[in-house]
This record gives C-alpha cells, sequence and structure tokens, in this order.
C-alpha cells in the first residue's frame, strides 16, 4: 500500500480538509501496529494519537486482580487518543493491538497544538467523540441485557468490520475478554454459532461463513453502532463535505477550555 491510499483510509483523516490531513499527519509514513503490542496501560499518559488504518485496537477497562472487559475496538472508522479532545492526558483504559497492521501515529503536543488552532479539526472529532461515547454506553446496555451468543455475534461483526476480512485471529482468551465470561462461556457461545454454520473457529482462526446469518444472531447493538456512525460522521470518505462544513460553520464557536494535564 502507497503512502496516498494509506492517507485516504482512515475515515476520520479522510473527512478532513486535506491541508489539515497533511498537517497532521506531517512528512513521515504510518506506523507499524504490532499484534498484542500493548500501546499503553490504564493510568499512563498519553504520547501518541492513532489513526489505524489496516490494524484495530482493543480498548480493555481494568476489573481489577485479573478480570477484564473489552469495551471498544478502534480500527480505521475511529481514534485512539480521545481523552485529549476532553482535556485530559490520561488515558482510563488499556490499549492493546488486536489485529496488526498500520496507523498514522501523531505526538500528543502537535496534535494538541492543531487542535487549539484549528476550529474545523476539533468540531470534526468531537463529532467522533460523541460516536465513541455512544457505542461505549450500548456496550454498557449490551453487558447487561443481552445474551453471550448474540454479543459474541456482534463482537465478531465488530472485528470484522475492521480487519477488512472474514479471516481473523482472536485467542479464546481474548474472546473471553471481550464478553466478560469464563473460558467455558466463550466455548459454548462459539460451538452454538459453529452449529448454525455462522462461523468456523479453530484454534484462534476464525472464518466468518455467513454474514447475513451472523447480523441475525447478533443483538441489535451492532447495528445501533453503525446508524449512530453513519447519522453523525457519514459512512465513508465520500461524505466528507458534510462533516467538513459542519466544521467550518463552527469557526465562530468560543475558543476551547484550557487543556487539562495531569503531571
Ligand atoms: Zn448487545
Amino acid at each position: 500500500m502507497d503512502a496516498t491510499s494509506r492517507d485516504h483510509s482512515n475515515l476520520l483523516l479522510a473527512s478532513l480538509p486535506e491541508a489539515d490531513r497533511l498537517r497532521l499527519t506531517g512528512d513521515h509514513g504510518p506506523v507499524d501496529l504490532t499484534l498484542h503490542h500493548v500501546i499503553g496501560e490504564s493510568g499512563d499518559r498519553i504520547r501518541h494519537v492513532y489513526f489505524p488504518i489496516d490494524g484495530y485496537i482493543s480498548l480493555i477497562a481494568p476489573g481489577g486482580g485479573r478480570a477484564q472487559l473489552e469495551i471498544g475496538l478502534v480500527g480505521n472508522e475511529g481514534m485512539l487518543g480521545v481523552p485529549l479532545l476532553l482535556g485530559v492526558n490520561v488515558s482510563p483504559l488499556r490499549t492493546l493491538v488486536q489485529g496488526a497492521g498500520h496507523a498514522w501515529r501523531i505526538e500528543t503536543a502537535a496534535f494538541l497544538a492543531e487542535l487549539e488552532s484549528n476550529a474545523g479539526l476539533r468540531a470534526a472529532l468531537n463529532r467522533y467523540l460523541f460516536v465513541f461515547l455512544s457505542q461505549l454506553m450500548q456496550t454498557a446496555t449490551c453487558a447487561r441485557f443481552h445474551p453471550v451468543e448474540s454479543r459474541l455475534a456482534r463482537w465478531l461483526l465488530m472485528t470484522r468490520d475492521r480487519a477488512h476480512s472474514n479471516q481473523f485471529r482472536i485467542t479464546h482468551e481474548f474472546l473471553a475478554y471481550m464478553l466478560g465470561v469464563r473460558r467455558v462461556g466463550v466455548t459454548s457461545a462459539a460451538s452454538a454459532l459453529q452449529r448454525r454454520k455462522l462461523i468456523r473457529y479453530s484454534r484462534g482462526d476464525i472464518s466468518v461463513l455467513d454474514v447475513r446469518g451472523l447480523e441475525a444472531a447478533a443483538c441489535t447493538c451492532y447495528e445501533i453502532d453503525k446508524k449512530i456512525y453513519a447519522r453523525i460522521l457519514g459512512r465513508t470518505p465520500a461524505k466528507r463535505g458534510r462533516v467538513s462544513g459542519a466544521a467550518r460553520s463552527s469557526a465562530a464557536e468560543p475558543a476551547p477550555a484550557p487543556i487539562l494535564y495531569y503531571a
């Protein structure tokens, strides 16, 4: 993949005016996202903002002891580092690469400088922040009310979307993090989806065999997430005019609150 095609394959970056995008990404190329690399632990200072291109990053909430729950996935539809948009430079979550690939990586100081001087960028990324928070709220509802099998189907579809492939790897252990259940619960839910011929699962290798069937098996959260994203941000870079138009009209907004740092 050449640098130009990568530049357009993060949907948030692609929604920005070209000059803004080039100022953000600078003249260096994307960085590698290495499988299982831990980008940061909960409580760490945010050193970089990531805009994934063809890899994806898991957001994991600590639950005390060994308990952990994956509460989100960031792929080429989003960015890693949203606390900075709220003026906080510490991550509340553990973040690790769940799908290898590439991402644009921007140092925090450079990102904040651009954010403070560019009302259009701020407006566009605030819209993403709204989508991100909506998805977190949906996940809270999902974890409380929806059966494990439906949640597994939802999470596999989310992963498939970000992997841009019907084949990807997820360990049994990580599926347990995704769902917040014991490994035996994962085995049971994955076996049920296999019996319905929706997926094949073998030693961490997942194949989605029937996308429509898996969508029907998933809880409504999957569809709700996609609708919110499409409504607020536009589904594809082709709709970027809408986002930049909203961004331009925000030029008269009051100045942003000062950035609050935790030393
Ligand atoms: Zn759900």
